[in-house]
């Protein structure tokens, strides 16, 4: 069976930085870029917030260049989908879609999560061309248009603000009466004199033409009455859920289901396994942050290995 001394799984900036880390500590890593190479930044068209871009760069254009820069140091990667993992014992016994077996000595999980849609096929049609479920990357490309957040809890509530700062008018459809966010939040929310709450209405159709979104159709949940928003950007904050499947029952998860991992740290309940990106991050969710705790991870699956070695 083949033995690595460090396995990453997952291909978005916290995974290839990993690998950038571990590579250069001569860690020969193996790293399976997953169902979606690339992650989530794929699909994100202008990324602007990330430093070392003064003129901002497509989404795919710096997982490319994430990845060569991860292969310029030696990381095996592979297009492939890890399918088992037995963390009992170490070395972790891993088996992927492309037939490998594994004995991993350390494991680097950085399956990142998956934003939730509401699922109309309108919205699917729309995907990046007026859709997104990320306002910090892609709000400036509304500034001084009319967007719509849809969403009660604390990230809706974020955007929503965030957006206001920078679009003429930001709707928040929300399905119940009061929000989910915190009272800070809905503090915020209601003293942002560009926000409207649009209370108890679902989005039923986005609507647009061959330019991208131009409004959204939403019906109200007691009346059944319907009404058209004149919007450009239409935002989907409904929540994420984190690729964990894989670890039930072996890592321990929070309630939500992502890793939970000691404080300052990306170690998790499992000796050797380190945790990194949005799959541990409920919070900051960002490429920059994701990339901060891949360099974590390698670094601390560097000195457990040293560790044990000494
Ligand atoms: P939440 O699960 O808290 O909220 C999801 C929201 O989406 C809810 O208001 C829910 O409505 C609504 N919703 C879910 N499904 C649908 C649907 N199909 N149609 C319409 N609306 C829907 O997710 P968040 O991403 O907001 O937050 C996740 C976690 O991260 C929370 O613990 C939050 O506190 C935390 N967080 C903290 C931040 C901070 O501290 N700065 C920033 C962002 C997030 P309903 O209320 O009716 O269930």
């Amino acid at each position: 069976m083949e033995k690595v001394r460090c396995l990453i799984i997952g291909s978005g900036p916290a995974g290839y930085t990993a690998a950038i880390y571990a590579a250069r500590a001569d860690m020969s890593p193996v790293l399976y870029t997953g169902i979606q190479p690339g992650g989530q930044l794929t699909t994100t068209n202008e990324v602007d917030n990330f430093p070392g871009y003064p003129a901002g760069i497509p989404g795919p254009q710096l997982m490319e260049d994430l990845q060569q820069q991860a292969s310029r140091f030696n990381t095996d990667i592979r297009m492939g989908i890890v399918t088992r993992v037995d963390l009992s014992d170490r070395p972790f016994h891993v088996v992927a879609d492309d037939g490998a077996e594994i004995l991993a000595e350390t494991l680097i999980v950085a399956t990142g999560a998956t934003a939730r849609y509401l699922g109309l096929p309108s919205e699917h049609h729309y995907k990046g061309r007026g859709v997104s479920a990320c306002a910090t990357c892609d709000g400036f490309f509304y500034r001084g248009q009319d967007v719509a957040v849809v969403g009660g809890g604390d990230t809706a509530a974020e955007e929503a603000t965030y957006l206001a700062r920078m679009c003429r008018r930001v709707f928040l459809i929300h399905r119940r009466n009061e929000l989910r966010a915190s009272k800070a939040m809905q503090h915020r929310v209601m003293n942002t004199p560009n926000l409207e709450v649009i209370w108890d209405h679902v989005p039923v159709e986005v609507l647009g033409d061959t330019r991208g979104v131009n409004g959204v159709m939403v019906e109200n949940v007691r009346t059944g009455m319907r009404k058209k928003l004149d919007i450009q950007g239409f935002f989907v904050a409904i929540g994420h859920v984190p690729n964990t499947d894989l670890f039930k029952d072996q890592l321990t998860l929070d309630q939500n289901g992502y890793v939970i991992t000691a404080p300052d740290s990306t170690r998790t309940s499992v000796e050797g396994v380190f945790a990194c990106g949005d799959v541990q991050d409920h919070v900051f969710r960002q490429a920059v942050t994701a990339a901060g705790t891949g360099c974590m991870a390698a670094l601390e699956a560097e000195r457990f290995l040293a560790s044990l070695e000494s």
